[in-house]
C-alpha cells in the first residue's frame, strides 16, 4: 500500500494559500504543515529560534533557509510523518529549500507542487483585511469586522490583524516572493511537479479548480472520493 500523499501548496501572501491548504488537508485526510504557523509557535514560546525568527518576520524578509530546513526536516524524519503523507504550506519557499527536500526525503518527497496564482492587484487588499485570533492562531477570511464578526468562529478569541500584516511588511513579502519563488517555481515546472491554479474568486471555486488540477497527480480515489472511505463519489 502506497504511503499518504505528498502535497506542496505554494502562492504568493494574500493567495489565499492557508484556507485552500486547510480545505485539501481535510479533504485528502492528511496532516497540514504551516512553516508560518511553526515558526509563530517558536516566537511564542520565546525559544531562540522563535527569537531570531520574529526579527526576519516582523521585517517582512524569508527566514534563512538553514533555520527553516532544519525545522522541517526534524518535522518530516519521522517515519510515521511520512507515512501518512503531508501537506507543505509555506515550505519550500526558495530554490535551496526545494532542492534540501528533494536531499533529505528523497526523489518522491512531493506528489505535486500547487501554485495558487493571483496577481498583486487582488493580493494586496486580501491581506490589507485578514485577521488571525489572538488565542488559537486560526485565519479570518475576508474583513470580518466589517461583518460584526469579531471574535474567532473556533475559540471565541479576539480577532488582530497579523503582527507582519503591516503595510511596509506586505509590500516586501510580495517582492520577496517574486524574487526567491521565482527560481524555485520554474525548476518545480521543469521537475513536471508543478500545477498552477487560478486563486482568484471564492474559496470553494478555488478548491474546486485544486482538485481538478491534482486529478491525475494524486490516486484517483483520493481525488475524487471521499479520503476515508477510499471510494468513488
Ligand atoms: P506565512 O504564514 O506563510 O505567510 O509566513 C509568515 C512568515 O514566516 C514569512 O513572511 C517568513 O518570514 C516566514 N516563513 C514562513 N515559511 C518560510 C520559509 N519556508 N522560508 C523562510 N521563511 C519562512
Amino acid at each position: 500500500m502506497r504511503e499518504g500523499p505528498r502535497l506542496i501548496v505554494l502562492g504568493r501572501q494574500g493567495a489565499g494559500k492557508g484556507t485552500q491548504c486547510a480545505m485539501l488537508a481535510e479533504r485528502l485526510g492528511v496532516p497540514h504543515l504551516s512553516t508560518g504557523d511553526l515558526l509563530r509557535a517558536e516566537t511564542k514560546a520565546g525559544t531562540p529560534l522563535g527569537r531570531t525568527a520574529a526579527r526576519y518576520m516582523d521585517a517582512g524578509s524569508l527566514v534563512p533557509d538553514d533555520l527553516v530546513i532544519d525545522l522541517v526536516a526534524s518535522r518530516l524524519g519521522a517515519r510515521d510523518a511520512r507515512a501518512r503523507g503531508y501537506l507543505l504550506d509555506g515550505f519550500p519557499r526558495t530554490l535551496h529549500q526545494g532542492q534540501a527536500l528533494f536531499e533529505v526525503l528523497g526523489a518522491d518527497a512531493a506528489d505535486v507542487a500547487v501554485e495558487i496564482d493571483v496577481p498583486v492587484e487582488v493580493a494586496l487588499p486580501r491581506l490589507a483585511a485578514r485577521r488571525v485570533c489572538e488565542s488559537c492562531d486560526v485565519m479570518a477570511s475576508g474583513d470580518p469586522t466589517a461583518n460584526g464578526a469579531a471574535r474567532c468562529h473556533r475559540c471565541g478569541g479576539a480577532l488582530v490583524r497579523r503582527h507582519d500584516d503591516n503595510e511596509d511588511a506586505i509590500a516586501r513579502r510580495l517582492a520577496v516572493f517574486d524574487e526567491q519563488s521565482g527560481p524555485l517555481l520554474r525548476w518545480l515546472a521543469g521537475e513536471g511537479l508543478l500545477v498552477t491554479v487560478d486563486g482568484s474568486g471564492q474559496p470553494e471555486e478555488v478548491h474546486k479548480r485544486v482538485m481538478a488540477g491534482l486529478r491525475g497527480r494524486l490516486p484517483r480515489a483520493l481525488v475524487d472520493g471521499d479520503a476515508t472511505a477510499g471510494g468513488s463519489r
